[in-house]
């Protein structure tokens, strides 16, 4: 027999290899095994078994890794498909789909001493305290892990060996579980009472998995308008039919919040393992378990960021994709796939219904609904009933008019603020930079402090007295002085503010506030998250100050204010949906406030008051601002009209990088023979002219007839030499265009 093998070392073809005789039967699609190459020996996994090689010699597998394949040749398919589309080499693609926990060599059980009750017949024969003690324990738990049974019982091992010389219990090794929650206890939810809305939705949901149809929904429903409970009954609708489900959300929003509403629902008694969690705040060996329950068909619902979309679910009858707008969906480095894309893929390939759910649905999504591709189905109103908050525009041109310059805190904000304190609610406040100033200037010689292997200037962090880049990291002290030795001006100036800033000018505010800041500035470990929401959500905190982190998917009933304290942040960078994130990030900020009782007030601080992403965001207009949006990119021919991939190439000789990409771009432009209507725009230095040392110079090209380029863009690139100093990357539909 013969295996076809992709290897994990970047080589962008398959090698044929045989399969010795003791191996059949081990050996199928999907498994990973470990070959010989040159003198070396790498792990590859099977793509396929062909009947014959067009070599005569080949070489033989030495061990297949585990018992079973861990890619199915669905996801085996999904991988294909990734490297095709996104242009990257086979082997990238299937270690994106493989996590790196269930890849190494090695299985990643954990294995440990368990105690069991015995009941021997008999008399019991006469017995210390201590055993009596631990089989007191274990009468009442039937089963212990050893460690956990010492310490509950305060005596050693000694004492329970002697039981199972006695015959009272047995020791044996198992594989013990790390279940990442298995210290949590979750009470159980049952389904709520659809409203009418909500209703239609479900019934079209399910209409669709009923007839194994492979159809998108986009489920357009505002903050709180319930569409996680449309997810979890359409979930449950899944398991009815025996299929398994994928529910995805970004990694920010993945919180013990958001777990704990599907664990609630699905996760209790008896189907403790029911849902699957993966995301990168586990451990190896938690991440490595709850894959294999997933691949082992006890988890049927896997829930986690990005990558779970490969979670090996089978059959799949469903996958969610909530805040399908979020660019975290999108992996920065290759394959440089977006995970909302790969689910639909997936759902055609394994006919399983997809839905995407937003608030603010990205242009691209909206427009396939326009022309029919996806189904649209709205939720336009909050479930409870409860009104959208109020949203304030507060020129801070007008606030700025005294000689000291535009405060942080207009006077309108601030009297807001000092309401809540009053009245014992909780306030927001949001701004999209970390650190206490964005630039360190010099006012007499006009020196700013610059990273030396960016082009960025360093954001001064006042706590730690640094200055830091916030692309390399790289870190310095704060200079008291102008650096500049000619000038060496002592009154240096900050510029710019960052939510460091904030929190001190608050604390001087208002003395008495409970202030606390939430950015990764002030996450060090893990548990930080959980205690600053924990200590909010429990009233002890008034204020909390935080960048986007603090803006996805929270609720607190008692937060009745938000503040934006500066919007244009996000206008004014050199990308075209500058506006689309803007609207974005000010719906998904202010539907933070007013989720309990009291109606909630949000105040936009901003220098461009009627800019249409901000006008739009105040009437909660989603269609209004598509409306114009789309308009715009009409006209320039940019997505999700044409589609775009970027070329980007790097260097530390910005010359060589420069006569580099003509070099490139003169190739690029004979595959317009074969894709017509196909564009290109550049070279040019990328808006991050210079990152980590590297120059960096950017090829836009812009297409209708993505899948045709890429075919064509993979062909040239691999017959394409490029100087050893100069990288080149790919980046096809990219949503960062830095
Ligand atoms: P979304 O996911 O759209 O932001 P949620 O699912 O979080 O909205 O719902 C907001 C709130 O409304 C939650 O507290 C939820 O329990 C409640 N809710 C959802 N659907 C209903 C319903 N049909 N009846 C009553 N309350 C509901
Ligand atoms: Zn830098």
């Amino acid at each position: 027999m013969i295996a076809r093998v992709t290897l994990e070392i970047a080589l962008g073809k398959d090698f044929d290899y045989l399969v010795p005789d003791d191996m059949d039967g081990l050996v199928e699609v999907g498994s990973r095994v470990k070959v010989p190459f040159g003198n070396r020996e790498v792990l590859g996994c099977v793509t396929s078994l062909p009947e014959s090689s067009p070599l005569s010699t080949l070489r033989s597998i030495i061990k297949v890794i585990g018992v079973r394949s861990p890619v199915t040749p669905k996801i085996l398919e999904l991988s294909r498909w990734i490297a095709s589309y996104y242009c990257c080499p086979p082997e990238i693609a299937l270690k994106a789909v493989l996590p790196v926990a269930v890849r190494k060599e090695r299985s990643g059980w954990r294995e440990q001493l368990f105690v069991r009750l015995l009941k021997p017949a008999g008399d019991p024969p006469k017995m210390s305290e201590r055993q009596k003690k631990v089989l007191e324990i274990l009468a009442t738990r039937n089963e212990l892990p050893l460690q956990e049974l010492l310490e509950l019982a305060g005596t050693t091992a000694q004492t329970v060996r002697r039981l199972e010389d006695k015959g009272w219990v047995e020791i044996a090794t198992r594989i013990a579980e790390r279940d990442p929650y298995a210290r949590e206890t979750i009470l159980p939810t049952t389904d709520l009472t659809l409203s009418p809305e909500q209703s239609a939705a479900f019934q079209r949901i399910i209409g669709a998995m009923d007839q194994d149809k492979a159809e998108t929904f986009l489920l357009h429903g505002v903050t709180g308008s319930g569409k996680t409970e449309v997810y979890l009954q359409a979930i449950a609708h899944a398991l009815r039919r025996g299929k398994g489900a994928i529910v995805l959300v970004p990694e920010i929003s993945l919180t013990p919040q958001t777990v704990e509403r599907f664990k609630a629902r699905f996760s209790s008694g008896p189907l403790q393992t029911l849902v699957a969690v993966l995301h990168s705040h586990l451990s190896t060996g938690e991440r490595h378990d709850e894959w294999h329950k997933i691949r082992q068909g006890r988890a049927r619902i896997a829930i986690g960021a990005r990558s779970a979309v490969f979670a090996p679910v089978d059959p799949l009858g469903l996958i969610i994709v909530d805040e399908e707008h979020e660019h975290s969906y999108k992996q920065e480095e290759a394959p440089r796939y977006h995970a909302r894309d790969v689910a639909v893929v997936r759902g055609q390939m394994e006919k399983a219904v997809v839905v995407l759910g937003s608030a603010t649905p990205s242009m691209e999504s909206f427009h396939n609904a326009e022309r029919g591709k996806y189904q649209l189905l709205d939720l336009p109103t909050r479930a409870d009933d409860k009104q959208l908050p109020i949203v304030r525009v507060v020129d801070m041109r007008m606030a700025g008019k005294g000689d000291k310059g535009p405060p942080i805190f207009s006077p309108q904000l601030k009297e807001a603020i000092l309401q809540r304190l009053e009245r014992k609610e909780q306030t927001m406040l949001f701004l999209n930079r970390r650190g206490f100033a964005s630039a360190l200037q010099c006012p007499l010689c006009g020196y700013v402090a610059q990273c030396p292997n960016c082009s960025v200037s360093l954001t001064y962090h006042r706590l730690i007295q640094q200055v830091r880049c916030h692309i390399c990291d790289y870190k310095a002290d704060a200079p008291t002085v102008c650096p500049d030795p000619k000038c060496k001006n002592p009154a240096i100036r900050y510029a710019g503010l960052g939510t460091e800033r904030v929190e001190s000018t608050l604390i001087k505010l208002f003395p008495h506030a409970r202030i606390r800041r939430m950015d990764s500035d002030t996450l060090k470990r893990k548990e930080d998250y959980r205690n600053i929401l924990g200590d909010f959500r429990t009233g002890k905190i008034d204020i909390l100050v935080g960048t986007q982190m603090i803006a996805k998917g929270l609720h607190f009933p008692n937060v009745t204010l938000v503040g934006i304290i500066h919007a244009d942040l996000s206008l004014h960078v050199p990308d075209f949906r500058a506006g689309e994130r803007t609207f974005q990030l000010l719906t998904q900020v202010s539907g933070r406030a007013g989720r309990g009782d009291v109606e909630g007030e949000v105040f936009v601080q901003t220098f461009t008051p009627f800019h249409p992403a901000i006008q739009y965001a105040r009437r909660h207009d989603f269609a209004g601002f598509y409306e114009q949006e789309i308009e715009f990119r009409k006209q320039l021919n940019y997505p999700p009209l044409g589609r775009i991939a970027l070329l980007t190439l790097k260097g530390r000789n910005e010359e060589k990088v420069s006569f580099t990409a003509d070099h490139v771009k003169r190739e690029l432009e004979a595959i317009k023979v074969e894709v017509p209507d196909l564009i290109v725009a550049g070279p040019a230095p990328a808006p991050l002219a210079r990152a980590e040392t590297q120059y960096r110079y950017q090829i836009m090209l812009r297409t209708h007839q993505m899948t045709r380029l890429g075919r064509r863009l993979s062909v040239l690139l691999s017959a394409m030499s490029l100087p050893d100093d100069v990288m080149l990357t790919v980046d096809v539909d990219p949503v960062s265009m830095m």
